[in-house]
């Protein structure tokens, strides 16, 4: 939403969304006094190529763009005494929403946001991170059959943004067959909550109300972008709000957040591995599946977890690892105009009947990744982002299991629920599918 009389027409917006993002969604309508901010050619900005990825909003220095404040739903929900209310943290969240209760950058807060949770009212309280060791066991499961088996066209590439599925459905559809099927990791926490969840706990599902708490603007359109976003027979994820909205409904509750006892999460859809808590960082995708994919295809663990190539804010980092005598090459991309310049390369190499330049691929729309995602604590810089980036490394290196394979809860939801990686049960929950869309024009 754009609250005009807040808008000092500044131009930070437009220009993170032209030149960081290369969306051109939005831009200056007229002249001299008369001068707005809009979406290019005054149309809709639902109409407009927006990806809805919010970094106008995260660099916007006067909040005349925001996010549309859906706290109030939630409330409503936890004051419902017929509704079960649940809710899951991204691995982003941890490390920023103490920015707004006076903590240092980086600052991981995860038993805090847990405890507050529950005095919220949330009856159980689970944790994305869970779904991100999720992704990786079935996203590392199709890289090993279109690498090994040759099920698929390389290189694969990572879709856990919804800022950057859209993005592709908009601009380079013609990507399409290298992405990953694996829905994002709270999409495949959502479904699970109203099927393996309800029934290990008898609930009624219908009852469920399951809330995201992200870094991220995009999340909101992504959990009814689709009817796959309703595989559990519900809508899988009832409404997604952002680090700030959660930090301002920290702050309605009067939980003194300062001061409130860690508390854990609940276990069955909560515990999780270094390798969950870093996809909140660009490359962190990326290292979590390559520990993985290095196990599935050698069966043993790689010697090295860290996989440091992944690491930094370079816009785009390249590299290869050595697999099994073969030779693996990556490429991480972050904030949308820097992945021109890898999807140019794919593109390129085909056209010349060339090997491929990469065989993986991760992209997150935002700057930095996550941590610098749309809906976090506004000033991100380039500082601040490593800062919270570097809360996330310092939780996977010091975590016992580093490795998504190593889940425990992981392995008993397939033994339990799903079978096996891209079983016919797992296809149906956890993956998904896209689309051109075609009609829009930068
Ligand atoms: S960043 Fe905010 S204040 Fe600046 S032009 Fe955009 S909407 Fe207006
Ligand atoms: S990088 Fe993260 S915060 Fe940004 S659009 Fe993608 S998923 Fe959302």
């Amino acid at each position: 939403m754009l609250d005009s009389r807040k808008c000092i027409t500044c131009g930070r917006c437009i220009q993170v969304c032209q030149q960081d993002q290369n969306v051109w969604a939005l831009s200056f309508l007229n002249r001299g006094f008369e001068t707005r901010i809009a979406a290019a050619g005054d149309i809709a900005l639902a109409n407009s190529p927006c990806v809805r990825c919010g970094q106008c909003s995260a660099h916007c220095p006067t909040g005349a763009i925001v996010e549309y404040d859906e706290s109030v739903k939630v409330w409503e929900k936890l004051e419902d005494p017929n509704a079960f209310c649940v809710a899951q943290i991204a691995p982003a969240v941890r490390v920023a929403v103490g920015e707004a209760f006076g903590f240092p950058v980086g600052a991981n807060l995860t038993g805090k946001i847990y405890a507050a949770l529950r005095r919220m009212g949330f009856k159980a309280v689970f944790d994305t991170n869970f779904g991100a060791d999720l992704t990786i066991i079935e996203e590392a499961t199709e890289f090993k059959s279109r690498l090994m088996e040759g099920k698929g066209v390389l290189p694969l590439i990572t879709t856990c943004c919804p800022g950057w599925v859209d993005f592709m459905e908009k601009f380079h559809g013609d990507m399409i067959p290298h992405f990953s099927s694996c829905k994002s990791p709270h999409a495949m926490v959502g479904a699970l909550s109203k099927t393996y969840y309800a029934e290990k706990q008898k609930i009624d599902p219908a009852k469920i109300y399951m809330v995201s708490i992200m870094p991220c603007t995009a999340k909101k359109a992504e959990i009814i972008r689709s009817k796959e976003m309703s595989s559990s027979g519900y809508q899988d994820v009832d409404v997604s709000i952002t680090t700030r909205e959660f930090a301002r409904m920290i702050k309605q509750s009067g939980i003194d957040f300062v001061t409130i006892p860690d508390e854990p999460c609940d276990h069955i859809l909560g515990m999780y591995t270094g390798a969950g808590t870093i996809f909140g960082v660009t490359g962190g995708v990326m290292e979590a599946a390559l520990r993985t994919a290095y196990f599935y295809i050698t069966g043993a663990d790689a010697p090295k977890v860290e996989f440091k190539v992944t690491r930094g804010l370079t816009g785009v980092k390249e590299g290869s690892i050595e697999v099994a005598g073969k030779t693996i090459r990556i490429a991480v991309a972050h904030g949308l105009a820097n992945v021109e310049q890898v999807i140019d390369k794919i593109r390129a190499a085909k056209a010349a009947g060339e090997e491929t330049p990469y065989h993986f691929v991760e992209v997150m729309a935002c700057p930095g990744g996550c941590v610098g995602g749309g809906g976090q604590p506004y000033g991100a810089t380039n500082e601040l982002r490593t800062g919270r980036a570097a809360g996330l490394y310092r939780e996977d290196h010091g975590d016992q299991l580093r490795c998504s394979h190593h889940n425990p809860y992981i392995k008993q939801l397939y033994d339990e629920f799903l079978g096996a990686p891209a079983s016919h049960k797992a296809e149906q929950l956890l993956h998904t599918g896209y689309q051109v869309l075609p009609e829009y024009k930068r």
